[in-house]
């Protein structure tokens, strides 16, 4: 008698254990259903973990195991915690669903480009410039017009493509994720020539030629390891009391003049480091070149010079003036050290400049990716 009862019982319990059992499986499921669901409304999710979640071994087997995106990553083995990050980007990349990294380190002799021209040949989804923008503009040189995005791991001293992308800087494996699940932005390439008809070069930020180029030329690269970028203002110290260089400058199809310059500089964006803006009105999908030409005759109108700069006023006083063009062509009459994105690259008396419009594609953090290093505390580039 007590036996049935207990079967009884036992049945009875069976059967609520099993409907409380569909019921809780169908709230779990409905709600997994929903965040994957949200996920696929952005165009990319931004929360690496969801995302990582979402995509685990047991959602795979359900969706027949989509192939998995693939990552290089061209990383400047000389860089502070280039070690470490390489390290770390394998166990990133599982984490978040990825195959694992292929790897390139770069050269003393080749910044980046044949590795990123590997990486294409490679047919990966995404490839990842780790170093400083010397690296960047290797890779960007190589993925213009191809349409493989780019992600950044600024591991430099000026880091200032990453800088003015507000890419975080000091969370090389955040900076990573933001690569894998930012969003694409398409921005401009900007170009520029040392020679007439010569091969063209990719830069990112700025090009120019007189003062900074020369800084960058001088700047002791040991020096520049130890202190950053208070290198260029200890080489910069160095080399203000030079003399200024005539010059003709082409802008678009306007008439040519004459001037004397102790600088011209070329820029798709224009943001320094410690937030200083060179150039306060440029943006980097506008498909427009600032240029700022900097003139000053004596170290009291270099004072003025960098007043204005500190000041961000967009229309400068007697020593510096701008123009917003898709080209310039400034022939000196004397060789001139030009530099490319902070690399000194030799004196020349020609520099011309222009924009490929939106020619590259850079992942940036979404909204949620900022949210998220932002609740961590973490600093983001801010002016
Ligand atoms: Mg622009």
């Amino acid at each position: 008698m007590s036996t049935g009862i207990d079967i009884v019982l036992l049945t009875i319990l069976l059967v609520i254990a099993l409907i409380v059992g569909i019921v809780i499986g169908g709230m779990l499921g409905s709600r997994r259903q929903r965040r994957l669901q949200a996920a696929h409304l952005e165009d990319r999710p931004g929360t690496p973990s969801e995302l990582a979640r979402a995509s685990g071994p047991e959602h795979q087997a359900v969706e027949a195991a989509p192939a998995r995106p693939r990552v290089a990553i061209v990383i400047n083995p000389s860089k502070i915690g280039a070690e470490e990050f390489a390290k770390t980007a394998a166990a990133v990349c599982r984490q978040e669903g990825w195959d694992a990294p292929l790897m390139y380190d770069t050269e003393i002799e080749d910044p980046g480009y044949a590795m990123a021209s590997q990486a294409l040949a490679e047919e990966v989804d995404l490839v990842v410039a780790a170093g400083g923008d010397g690296t960047v503009r290797a890779v960007a040189e190589v993925l213009a017009g191809t349409g493989v995005p780019m992600g950044i791991v600024p591991m430099g001293t000026g880091n200032l493509l990453a800088r003015n992308l507000k890419i975080v800087l000091d969370r090389p494996e955040w900076a990573l994720r933001i690569a894998l699940w930012g969003k694409d932005e398409h921005i401009d390439v900007a170009r520029a020539r040392i020679e007439p008809g010569g091969k063209d070069h990719a830069f990112m930020v700025m090009s120019g030629l007189g003062f900074d180029a020369a800084v960058m030329a001088d700047t002791d690269e040991e020096l520049k390891s130890r202190v950053g970028w208070l290198a260029y203002l200890e080489a910069g110290s160095r080399k203000l009391a030079g003399h200024r260089t005539r010059v003709q400058v082409s802008v678009d199809d306007e008439e040519p003049y004459m001037t004397k310059i102790r600088s011209v500089i070329g820029g798709n964006c224009g943001r320094l480091q410690g937030g200083v803006m060179l150039l306060p009105e440029a943006e980097y999908d506008d498909g427009i070149l600032d240029v700022i030409i900097i003139s000053p005759k004596n170290m009291a109108d270099w004072v003025g010079v960098a007043a204005s700069i500190l000041g961000r006023h967009k229309r400068r006083g007697i020593h510096t003036n701008f123009h917003r063009c898709r080209r310039i062509v400034v022939e000196a009459e004397e060789p001139i050290e030009v530099q490319l994105d902070g690399d000194a690259v030799g004196a020349s008396r020609y520099l011309e400049m222009w924009l490929d419009e939106r020619a590259l594609v850079v992942r940036t953090a979404t909204r949620e990716q900022t949210r998220l290093i932002r609740l961590e505390g973490w600093p983001i580039p801010v002016p």
